[in-house]
């Protein structure tokens, strides 16, 4: 048997147990939170002051008093010892998008031959793992390998569970020696810290003194393709690289669009069921679960929480999905284009902004004075989009992304922004300036007083937009499934607040002091943004050719792949805007470029090797064999004078000739290196992606003339539809 056949054997003797949850016992919402050093869990367990001071700090983004760390660790020590820990890690979140942690014992021998649990104020603020590893884009030189985790008090602790023993887990920021941020979390924290600042000019415009803090808010519907874990052997390319490099189409696709919120098979579901438990004990909410349209795609979405802790629970939501999986001998594909041909996964990110006065500041809310607000932080978005598209395009782009988007079924790389009707409509109203004049009561309004009310769903959901306002908040539809978060928020944050900041400016300038001129100073300001970038503004259906047409005229950009994308990090409206606001210093912003590029060409490269060896080892003597069989049949048939079609022997003989050439091909270009990355970059994509796929081309015809039991990859068929 070859090892296809031996993983649909394996699958259907399987007799694997899926009641894994005693929840007649628990129910599942009752462990909501067990597992995390939460504010309800600090206030029971620290002294009242200096809980107090840690709340603050949590809820303000205030500075830390270091004076307290002792107290705050010992009663984390404790509270984790018993939950049966016997390790602390400090979690960072290097460049790669991967969640990392290293760990250490409380364990400290002490001087009669036992040991004691120990855990320090110091230990727990700051760790130093030998971090010469993990990408720093030329900031680290390997001679000061030297890298610092330091402790976010504004995510909490978690306690992650392991079939023998537990283990502390402390969320951490991730600095080189000189204080450069070499991950993903830093930039989150300094872009909300000013995103709040400019943020808060507008509430005080508006009247709201009370400073409370303004923070992002973010919730990611996050798609996946479950596929049974037996297939994975004999996959080499989904082990490799997480996609299938070769494939025929399945003569069932998703036609029939029968998957879509289709009945969840009992096996899926409970997995389901233990992956919401483990992130219910995380203090993580999940809420929607369904299929998705492609067979065996499915999607989780929590509900919204603040940036940062959005951003740690989503790198937790992809860890759990992953590790739940094993259990139910399934391999969970986070992958953006897993399958070719039918749909790919993304992680809608929706965002918002608000805080504890003035709750959603994208809801329209009801009066128009809240109206007026909520028009001007919707300027400013549209005012971001449009002036910084490129820094939107380039912080989706991955390997992975370049083939989902504009796939017919993901959004197209230009970046426009769906607003509906209602919403475009009140728009033109203001750039025809008839509102101008409208007045009540004898005061002059802010004209918008007069516009038909925002309806909290603005009609019609658009599906094909890449950056859609869904009633209360944006969809960022374009983010790639297995990409962190961490990225377009921070991007989001930064641009929105240059643009509340631009915005809060000219109304400032306008009113000149007087307060009464408000209203007047709004309409203007909102008009003059309004003008200048409502070419972002596209509500029609973003996979069309005429959209592509259309775009092109209006000047957006159109960046197709990823080098050409990541571009956008070099040009000095980049480096300005991340060093103004101190979200990235140009060290740092061009440290991503570098990194970013070279995970790109590392990704190509990898699947390249793998398309060689696979065609040149199982997918070659495969045909060979088949080849073989006929030509002997062919023989015996001609040495007994019958007549013989070999149309199929020519056939196979052919594609045979074909696939030795395009893996001749493919070796040659791959063999020519180029040192500059950026060269390097755009002979993975120009050459080597098209060279991979005219190898692909071959593989795929063979599948379909060669005997089905010389076939040794398991066909798209069996892993899509076998559960
Ligand atoms: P749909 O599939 O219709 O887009 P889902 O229910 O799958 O809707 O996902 C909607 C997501 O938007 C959820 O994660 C939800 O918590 C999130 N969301 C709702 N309000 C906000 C908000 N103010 N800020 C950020 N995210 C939000
Ligand atoms: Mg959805």
């Amino acid at each position: 048997m070859n090892k296809r056949m031996l993983a649909i054997d394996a699958i259907n003797s399987s007799t694997l147990d899926q009641h894994t949850i005693n929840y007649k016992d628990e129910n599942s919402i009752d462990v909501f939170g067990d597992n995390v050093f939460s504010i309800s869990v600090m206030k029971k367990r620290l002294p009242k002051d200096i809980f107090k001071s840690v709340q603050a700090t949590i809820e303000n983004f205030t500075e830390l008093d270091p004076a307290i760390a002792d107290v705050v660790a010992n009663a984390m020590k404790d509270w984790a010892i018993e939950k049966c820990a016997t390790h602390y890690a400090h979690v960072f979140f290097p460049l790669t998008g991967a969640t990392a942690e290293k760990h250490d014992s409380f364990l400290v021998p002490d001087l009669s031959g036992k040991a004691i649990a120990e855990f320090s104020g110091v230990t727990l603020i700051q760790g130093e793992p030998d971090a010469s590893s993990f990408p720093s884009g030329g900031i680290r030189q390997t001679f000061e390998a030297r890298g610092y985790t330091a402790w976010d008090v504004t995510s909490p602790a978690y306690i992650m569970e392991n079939p023998n023993g537990a283990t502390l887990c402390i969320p951490t920021a991730f600095v080189s020696w000189t204080g450069e941020a070499l991950d993903k979390k830093t930039p989150i924290m300094r872009s909300m810290q000013v995103f709040n600042k400019q943020a808060q000019r507008i509430l005080k415009l508006f009247g709201d003194d009370s400073e409370k803090f303004v923070a992002s808010t973010c919730g990611a519907e996050q798609e996946y393709f479950l596929i049974d874990k037996n297939f994975i052997t004999a996959r080499p390319d989904i082990m490799a690289s997480g996609r299938t490099l070769f494939g025929a189409p399945s003569p069932k696709g998703q036609e029939f669009d029968d998957h879509y919120f289709g009945a969840i098979s009992d096996r899926v579901l409970a997995f389901m069921f233990e992956v919401e438990r483990e992130l219910y004990k995380l203090g993580i909410p999940a809420k929607t679960r369904h299929n998705e349209v492609a067979p065996g795609q499915f999607e989780v979405a929590p509900v919204f929480e603040t940036a940062n802790l959005a951003t740690d629970h989503q790198q937790l939501v992809m860890v759990t999905l992953k590790k739940i999986a094993k259990k139910f001998n399934l391999k969970c594909l986070l992958h953006e284009k897993p399958f070719a041909g039918i749909n790919g996964s993304g992680k809608h990110l929706n965002y918002s902004f608000g805080n504890e006065s003035q709750g959603n500041l994208l809801d329209p809310g009801k009066t128009p004075h809240k109206n007026a607000q909520f028009l001007v932080f919707c300027a400013a978005v549209i005012r971001g989009v449009h002036k910084y598209s490129k820094i939107l395009r380039a912080v989706i782009a991955s390997a992975g992304n370049d083939h989902r988007l504009g796939a017919n079924e993901a959004p197209p790389a230009i970046i426009s922004i769906f607003l509906g009707e209602q919403l475009t409509d009140v728009l033109d109203q203001i750039k025809k300036g008839c509102v101008v004049s409208s007045k009540e009561a004898g005061i002059m309004n802010v004209g918008v007083d007069t516009l038909p009310k925002l309806p909290r769903d603005a009609g019609d959901r658009n599906r094909t937009s890449p950056f859609a306002f869904t009633g209360n908040r944006f969809e960022f539809r374009a983010v790639g499934s297995e990409q962190s978060i961490a990225g377009p928020i921070v991007a989001m944050n930064t641009i929105f607040a240059d643009s509340i900041n631009y915005i809060a400016t000219e109304i400032e300038n306008y009113m000149n002091g007087n307060p009464e001129k408000l209203n007047e100073a709004v309409q203007a300001v909102l008009k003059k943004v309004v003008d200048e970038h409502d070419s972002i503004i596209f509500n029609g259906d973003n996979y069309t050719d005429f959209w592509q047409e259309e775009a092109a005229k209006r000047e957006l950009p159109n960046l197709k792949t990823t080098p050409e994308a990541l571009l956008a990090f070099c040009e000095d409206e980049a480096l300005e805007l991340f060093d103004k606001y101190n979200v990235l210093s140009n060290i740092e912003l061009k440290s991503r470029f570098e990194i970013y590029l070279e995970q790109y060409i590392l990704k190509i490269f990898v699947e390249a090797k793998t398309t060689i060896e696979m065609a040149s080892t199982i997918i070659y003597p495969s045909a060979v064999r088949y080849q073989t069989e006929l030509a002997a049949s062919c023989l015996k048939m001609k040495k007994l004078d019958i007549d013989c079609d070999n149309s199929v022997l020519s056939e196979v003989s052919v594609l045979i000739k074909n696939l030795r050439l395009n893996i001749v091909e493919l070796e040659t270009i791959l063999s020519q290196k180029n040192d500059e990355p950026l060269a390097e970059a755009k002979i993975c994509c120009e050459k080597i992606i098209p060279a991979m796929l005219e190898v692909r081309k071959t593989v795929d015809m063979l599948e379909t003339v060669v005997a089905d039991d010389l076939w040794d990859l398991p066909v798209y068929q069996e892993m899509l539809f076998i559960k």
